[in-house]
């Protein structure tokens, strides 16, 4: 069967209409062999304002409901989701060339956050302060904020949605998702898998509360500049990152920006090493580097470095790359040509800069629009050039240190901040990458990679990455205004800081 036909056999048993898919503007291609498999429709500037007072509108009656009663539908949502997995993780793979495995991992974190939303409809708490005045009774209580907004990239197209909106709707938001141009399809299939929740939930779900925006960023634009829209949560490139975060400043919106990272980890002289070159393997070629917690930066301590580079260098020469759907690949195809470009511009600047190469070759393949690559190894004489950039490629540069102080330096010397690793079973070198002169990221991890984050952390990284937070922890505060609340049950009316203004 064509890719274009499975397609569409999947869609329509997850709910979406086959005329959806034919006729728009927007074509849609599978990485996996550069085929055509559908023509979407695009949103205009009008339907975004229209979709925002829609939403608008389903919030003001969606904030009313009680938020137990909200996570009833992320749980109906979440049993959707379960009853759906094989169908969408398909989807995940066939649009942005995931294997099997990743496929079905984004969709499980689709569950578990769901799982974790409705434990969290019931938690959303607020303190009891102290107050200095008697009589008086003060608290924190937290309130649905309205129109969340989420831009999300292509690499995780579902999962990242739903990071959002499940934390978004038991915080008693609606929302307006514009999903990457390059995965409209897998956004049509979480829209259709959404109404069926909503369907099963009943007459308290607002019309209204998920609007999906297909189409470029001047859609994503139009939701970043709405005033109906007092929080975005954006993921792509920091370059994304750098025209929507001012934006929103300039309208005093909230921001949870989620954008590239340049991860690194350090190999230590105690390290275990076979541990670490399985994570090291998984977290620099896994996703074909298409990850924003991908490893792309390694320092190898020069006591092991003969020990674990050459070895490394032959799992790259032997990982099997191909067709995800076929199901025997571990590394699948870059999401298109302009990816493709890229990572080989970065290996010639690599080279321009001492790097000897290994692998970040094409692999023919029959399909002439598909760009299958052997990930590439590149040991760097220093961090320079490509390295301090973020390639969304499979690359990965590696580096000798002596000293562990410089390696830290090093490792925190580039623009992004998202994930790191360290591997070593010295205590002292294990908590100082952790404490506050160590790793500089949002996700800092011992004797694991850096890429695989569990949902119930709060999610993100510091410095060009963005700073938000999502997913786990307290991240749903984002969602929500916080009031304080004073009470004065007394007589009397004591002023605050001892003030008297006696009238
Ligand atoms: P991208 O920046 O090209 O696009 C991301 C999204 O932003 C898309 O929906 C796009 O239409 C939209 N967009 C682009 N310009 C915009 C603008 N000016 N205004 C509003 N919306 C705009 O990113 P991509 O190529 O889809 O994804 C790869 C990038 O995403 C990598 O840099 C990766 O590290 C990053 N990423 C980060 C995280 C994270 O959680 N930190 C997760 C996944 C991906």
């Amino acid at each position: 069967m064509s890719i274009a036909k499975e397609t569409g056999e999947l869609l329509s048993k997850l709910g979406v209409s086959g005329s959806a898919l034919s006729g728009g503007d927007l074509v849609v291609r599978s990485p996996v062999t550069g085929e055509e498999i559908a023509r979407v429709g695009q949103v205009s500037g009008a339907d975004v304002g229209k979709a925002i007072d829609a939403a608008h509108a389903a919030f003001l009656k969606w904030r009313l409901v009680p938020a137990p009663r909200r996570g009833e539908l992320v749980r109906l949502l979440g049993e959707e989701l379960r009853a759906h997995k094989e169908e969408l993780g398909r989807l995940v793979s066939i649009e942005v060339g995931k294997i099997p495995s990743e496929g079905l991992g984004e969709v499980q974190e689709m569950i578990d956050i769901c799982d974790f939303a409705v434990g969290l409809s019931r938690q959303l708490y607020g303190l009891t302060i102290a107050t200095e005045r008697s009589g008086h009774r003060m608290m924190e209580t937290w309130h649905p904020l309205g129109v969340v907004g989420v831009i999300s990239a292509f690499n995780f197209p579902v999962a990242v949605w739903s990071w959002n909106a499940a934390l978004a709707l038991v915080c008693g938001d609606s929302v307006v998702w514009k999903p990457s141009e390059k995965t409209p399809l897998t956004a049509l299939a979480c829209e259709a898998i959404f109404a069926r929740a909503v369907k099963r939930f009943g007459d308290d779900a607002p019309e209204g509360l998920l609007k999906v925006l297909i189409g470029g960023a001047d859609a994503g634009e139009a939701l970043v500049d709405h005033a109906k829209v007092p929080l975005v949560s954006a993921t792509g490139s920091t370059r994304m990152g750098r025209a929507v975060g001012p934006r929103l400043a300039g309208r005093f919106a909230r921001a949870i920006l989620e954008l590239g990272g340049n991860n690194a980890g350090i190999v230590c002289p105690s390290a275990d090493l076979d541990m670490a070159l399985r994570a090291i393997a998984f977290g620099a070629m896994g996703t074909a580097g298409q990850r924003c917690t991908t490893l792309r930066r390694l320092f190898v301590h020069e006591s092991v470095y003969d020990q674990i580079v050459p070895r490394l260098k032959k799992a790259y020469e032997s990982v099997s790359v191909g067709n995800p759907l076929e199901g025997k690949a571990l590394v699948g195809p870059l999401i298109d040509k302009s990816a493709f470009d890229n990572m080989q511009k970065a290996l010639e600047a690599a080279k321009a800069a001492g790097g000897s190469v290994t692998g970040g070759a094409r692999v023919e393949t029959d399909h002439a629009g598909a760009y299958y690559v052997r990930p590439a190894i590149v040991e760097m004489p220093s961090q320079t050039g490509p390295v301090l950039e973020e390639t969304f490629a499979p690359i990965l540069y590696v580096m000798k240190y002596a000293d562990f102080d410089d390696a830290l330096a090093q490792h925190n010397a580039v623009g992004a901040g998202l994930s790191s690793s360290i591997f070593t079973r010295d205590l002292q070198e294990a908590e100082r990458f952790l404490s506050a002169e160590g790793s500089d990221c949002g996700i800092a991890n011992v004797n694991i990679g850096t890429s695989g984050a569990e949902i119930g952390g709060a999610f993100g990284g510091e410095k060009e990455t963005g700073g938000g937070r999502e997913s786990g922890s307290d991240a749903w505060k984002a969602y929500m205004r916080r009031a304080t609340n004073t009470i004065n049950y007394s007589k009397a009316l004591p002023l605050a800081q001892g003030v008297s203004f006696d009238i």
